[in-house]
């Protein structure tokens, strides 16, 4: 078995003497930011003016323009979307690198496909939390962690992997459990397990189902219960205790079910399409895509964002998630949630 870092494993000292920049104060930032300071490292955020730096400011941490930022700092983490990074890496942060300084990313997709080349005087490395941001501040804030994989890509101090770790650490993923790997590894199954597994997979096969059952009559609030609602209860005995405890739980009938209509649905064809799917994230020719996506302004992107949200298990469920108090109502777009 691949070694895992616990929370005692690691020890601070190689980031206690230093400053942590955090670049951005979204999903990925705040968590970061908040949880670093309260671990007791000092942290500095980088913004533009607007509203995540006057969400920072209410959170009491210190804020600084993204250059200033970087020139105060030893430790400079970017969690911008990946897809600004490049820019603001170019305009606002190499020209306040200094030797010696440490550059962080939590994903490796804009080094690993060469949209940022960091100079040769810095460390480089990645610390890439397995989980949604806010679940990175939640479990910290409840004494818990998100696992998180760290990467080495430059070691010019000596120390990176010490620098690495205490941040992982810092960021509670010590409680949850921390894994080596590298910055094309980390690149190449993220991009992976989000198409084909846990965000299209899954968005497809619950509209697959959704759509199963309404075309045939059924009744579309019965069939968000079915397929999208009662997911999460699933999901969350899967994440307790594996398929092997989802299983226990479920009826027998249901057991039986799994195992002779599952593969069906799943079958040697949809993961020959896997294969495909993780050729092109190999290859580049996602990246490519999508970076082209976004030069020409995400034509592609905001059409399908639009027709998805206008789909009829969206309007279903947003009527009856009203009606379940229990269930967080999101207020704001993904954007504006920076804290809970
Ligand atoms: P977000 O989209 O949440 O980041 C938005 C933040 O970036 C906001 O604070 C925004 O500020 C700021 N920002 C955007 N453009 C600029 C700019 N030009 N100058 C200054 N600030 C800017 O990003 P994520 O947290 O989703 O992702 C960050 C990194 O973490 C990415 O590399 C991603 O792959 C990785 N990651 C993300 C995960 C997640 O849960 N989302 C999971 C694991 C890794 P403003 O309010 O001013 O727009
Ligand atoms: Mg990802
Ligand atoms: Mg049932």
């Amino acid at each position: 078995m691949a070694k895992v870092l616990y929370h005692n494993d690691i020890q601070e000292e190689a980031l206690k003497n230093k400053k942590v920049a955090v670049i951005g104060y979204g999903s990925q930032g705040h968590a970061h930011a908040l949880n670093l300071k309260e671990s007791g490292f000092e942290v500095v955020v980088g913004l533009r003016p607007g509203k995540s730096w006057d969400k920072a400011v209410e959170d009491g941490v210190q804020v600084e323009t993204v250059a200033d930022a970087v020139a105060q700092a030893d430790v400079v983490m970017i969690l911008l979307p990946d897809e600004h990074q490049p820019k603001v890496f170019e305009e606002h942060i190499k020209p306040n690198l200094q030797a010696g300084n440490a550059l962080a990313f939590a994903h490796g997709f804009n080094v690993h496909f060469n949209q940022i080349v960091p100079p040769s005087d810095v460390d480089v490395f990645l610390v890439a939390p397995k989980g949604p941001g806010h679940l990175v501040r939640r479990t910290f804030t409840e004494g818990a962690g998100v696992p998180a994989l760290y990467g080495i890509k430059q070691d010019i101090t000596g120390t990176a992997k010490e620098i690495a770790l205490a941040y992982a650490k810092g960021i509670g993923a010590g409680r949850a459990g921390i894994l080596a790997t590298t910055f094309q590894e980390e690149t190449e199954t993220d991009l992976f397990g989000e198409q084909a597994v846990l965000c299209g997979g899954l968005t497809s096969l619950v509209k697959a189902g959704f759509e199963t059952l309404t075309e045939a009559g059924y009744q579309p609030e019965v069939a968000y219960f079915e397929c999208m609602h009662e997911l999460k209860l699933i999901v969350d005995l899967m994440y307790e205790g594996g398929l092997e405890y989802m299983r226990y739980s479920i009826s027998d009938t249901a057991q039986w079910g799994d195992f002779v209509s599952g593969p069906r649905i799943v079958n040697e064809e949809t993961k020959a399409r896997m294969k495909e799917v993780l050729s092109e994230i190999q290859t580049g020719t996602f990246a490519k895509g999508w970076i082209l996506e976004n030069q020409v302004n995400r034509p592609q992107f905001n059409a399908i964002n639009a027709k998805e949200n206008n789909h009829l298990i969206e309007k279903v469920g947003r009527e009856l998630r009203e009606l379940m108090p229990f269930v967080k109502q999101p207020t704001k777009s993904k954007k504006e949630v920076v804290s809970n």
